[in-house]
């Protein structure tokens, strides 16, 4: 059929220009990284000048380009494999020989699923061995052994058999089942999901990896139960988390909503900062709870993925959205599954071009929870807590300002310490 043929043609065209475009576009922020960051290593800005001294701001020089030449290993090698599977046939072939080997039905699609996620974890291991015991060990960072390495893995394994086989199934059975408007179905599904992820992730599944524990300290107890007391939130809600068993990277989060929010510290953190830092940085993450950050991400990752929905809806029935990316549909049986993993190998292609988007949210939340800190707590405890962060992350104080603007979801320590 000509019209499906040229349909085809243009669905590769499409996804071609696209991924080049969007390579382009991450090699280009990832060099001008790279040259600016290198640029800068031989001075501490002035602004930092008493506060930061030369040898770690060369650290945080040197952590930040380890990282970033392997990020650019990384793009090449992604889109390799995104091209192996999509036009180059490797999701067709998988696809294959699983029908040949298990028959169509629903057993044959979970399947696809599986091994697609298995031989993508595969292939991403090596980066991750590499990231965890090159680089984080090279700068001091590391604290894994292999054996925890290995264990977190291992759970993380059957975590995701046990929490994403049902819900793939779900989905893939409202594919089949509910009529013409199954992607509303399966969109509300997914936010159901999502929502008792929101709850089960912070009381269930973190608690497999770490260890979280009310603060010890009575004096430090009292001071941050009155100072969650006066911002409103539950004073059961702050825990320190044992991240020092795997990194000497600091931190401290805000998750989960109703009864299961909560304000986490790692120990790292904790380690280091005075009473005063501790109230300016519980009193940030506090001020992501009544700005209502988190509620205000899901809603518009929903709304976004609402959309994304209707379109797979739409592209799953068009059999030039298989053969446009390389994908033979099978004409007796579902293409459920195959349309899925299409839809999520092709999507960061094109959403990648809004990602400045939500990384410019997501620095806004922080300089809104920044200014709410500031206006319970001492400003200047927050900028040297900031400061100490920034450190022991050997995040650079000099970043390329378009690559902020692309990828930051937390502004640069120069931009932030400049508010305070
Ligand atoms: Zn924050």
């Amino acid at each position: 059929m000509p019209a499906d043929l040229s349909a085809s043609l243009l669905m590769t065209l499409a996804f071609a220009v696209a991924l080049l475009a969007s390579l382009a576009t991450r090699y280009w922020l990832a060099t001008r990284q790279v040259r600016h960051v290198a640029r800068h290593r031989d001075a501490v800005p002035a602004a930092f000048a008493t506060t930061v001294p030369l040898p770690a701001h060369q650290k945080a020089a040197d952590y930040t380009l380890a990282k970033a030449r392997l990020d650019l290993l990384e793009m090449a090698v992604g889109a390799a494999i995104l091209l192996g599977w999509t036009l180059l046939g490797g999701l067709d072939l998988l696809n294959r020989s699983l029908i040949a080997l298990l028959g169509p039905g629903m057993g044959q699609q979970l399947a696809l699923l599986a091994a697609f996620a298995l031989v993508g974890g595969l292939l991403d291991l090596p980066f991750s061995l590499y990231r965890t015991f090159v680089i984080e060990q090279r700068f001091g960072f590391n604290k894994m052994t292999l054996g925890l390495w290995l264990a977190d893995m291992a759970k993380g394994v059957v975590l995701g058999a046990v929490i994403g086989l049902p819900i793939a199934a779900l989905i893939l059975w409202l594919m089949g089942a509910a009529g013409s408007t199954w992607w509303l179905w399966a969109w509300a599904t997914w936010v159901g999901f999502n929502l008792l992820l929101l709850v089960i992730y912070p009381t269930f599944i973190a608690p497999m990896f770490n260890k979280f524990k009310p603060l010890e300290d009575p004096a430090l107890a009292a001071r941050v139960t009155a100072l969650m007391q006066r911002c409103g939130f539950a004073a059961k809600g702050l825990f320190v988390m044992d991240g020092s068993r795997r990194s000497a990277h600091a931190n401290a989060y805000f998750t989960g909503f109703g009864a299961a929010k909560r304000v986490v510290f790692y120990d790292t953190l904790l380690a280091r900062l005075s009473p005063g830092e501790v109230d300016a940085v519980l009193a940030h993450e506090l001020g992501h709870f009544r700005h209502r950050h988190i509620v205000k991400r899901m809603a518009g990752m929903f709304a976004i993925s609402l959309a994304g929905f209707a379109v797979l809806g739409w592209v799953s029935n068009e059999i030039w959205f298989y053969t446009g990316l390389g994908v033979r549909p099978n004409l007796a049986g579902a293409n459920d599954a195959l349309a899925l993993l299409l839809f999520l190998l092709a999507v960061p292609v094109f959403s990648f071009f809004i990602s400045p988007l939500m990384a410019a949210m997501s620095r806004r939340h922080e300089f809104e929870a920044d200014a709410f800190a500031v206006s319970q707590t001492d400003g200047r405890d927050l900028a040297s807590a900031l400061l100490k962060l920034y450190e022991d992350n050997a995040s650079t104080l000099t970043p390329d300002p378009v690559f902020v603007r692309f990828y930051y979801s937390h502004p640069p320590a120069g931009e932030r310490l400049a508010r305070l």
